[in-house]
């Protein structure tokens, strides 16, 4: 079951924090540091696999698309429940999102919203 702590996170010496791989390896994909307004998706639902191949650049309306076309039933292995939200049935995305009370635009600022 991923979690939010299982997005594999890297030092950022020159700012001096942790920032999450993915959205490093976006920027450097797109050649420029990514926005509030962009979105890292994960193409094969797998948040582990950082593969430029397997992320691609979004904006939140294009992303929330391409959720809703994907996705019929939950993406977790066995789970027959059917799909709720990014990619997870209702109780899959609770357990995934226990912090959905921040907004898309605050977990996008904290580079958590990524799926
Ligand atoms: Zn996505
Ligand atoms: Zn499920």
């Amino acid at each position: 079951m991923p979690k939010m702590n299982e997005y594999i996170r890297t030092w950022d010496n020159a700012n001096r924090k942790w920032v999450y791989l993915h959205r490093v390896i976006a920027e450097k994909m797109i050649g420029r540091k990514l926005t509030a307004r962009d979105v890292v998706h994960h193409i094969n639902g797998n948040v582990k696999d950082n593969r430029p191949e397997n992320l691609k650049v979004l904006t939140h309306a294009t992303h929330f698309k391409t959720h809703r076309q994907i996705y019929v039933s939950c993406t977790v292995d066995g789970c027959p429940n059917k799909h709720h939200a990014k990619g997870l049935c209702k109780k899959h995305y609770r357990l995934r999102y226990p912090e959905r009370h921040y907004s898309n635009k605050e977990l996008t600022r904290r580079g958590l919203y990524v799926l």
